[in-house]
């Protein structure tokens, strides 16, 4: 895999949210997050356009980004962040692939730990999502690995 590209523009920082901690008599900055506040900042963090999808075994998908960047996983009391990743299955049938690079009880860690984990781990799988992308010498653009014929030549020039 080759180094990740730190000179890429960022996207502009959003806004931190903040944790809706319960304020029952007791809170404490060591609170984790509801299920509500979790899917929130999920929300705020992922690159856009969101993709949402209720997976047949409970948990919940998020892709981030088109074509696909970030994926997050909500199974349970488990987060997971994945850095999003298509292989070919024979020559015409691609199949996501997703390269898990944190996974963790989101119930039991601080929110505020838990918000700057989370926004960290996405703009990193994004990241090393985008440095896999190529640029076609023939019609300029950038595009992720899939979409390329070779080093040279997106699909679509060479078809
Ligand atoms: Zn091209």
């Amino acid at each position: 895999m080759p180094p990740i590209n730190r000179t890429k523009p960022k996207f502009p920082p959003k806004t931190p949210i903040v944790g809706e901690p319960h304020t029952s008599a007791g809170a404490t900055d060591l609170q984790p997050f509801d299920r509500r506040s979790l899917l929130k900042l999920i929300h705020a963090t992922i690159p856009l356009p969101t993709r949402e999808e209720n997976c047949a075994d409970g948990s919940l998908v998020f892709v981030g980004g088109d074509p696909g960047e970030v994926v997050v996983r909500v199974a349970g009391s488990r987060i997971t962040i994945s850095v999003f990743s298509i292989v070919f299955e024979g020559p015409h049938t691609p199949v996501v692939r997703t390269q898990p690079i944190m996974s963790l009880n989101w119930r039991v860690v601080p929110a505020v730990q838990l918000t700057s984990l989370l926004q960290d781990m996405i703009e990193t799988a994004r990241q090393l999502r985008q440095s896999q992308f190529r640029r076609c010498n023939k019609c300029g653009e950038t595009k992720p690995p899939e979409w390329m014929f070779d080093d040279d030549s997106c699909q679509g020039c060479v078809a």
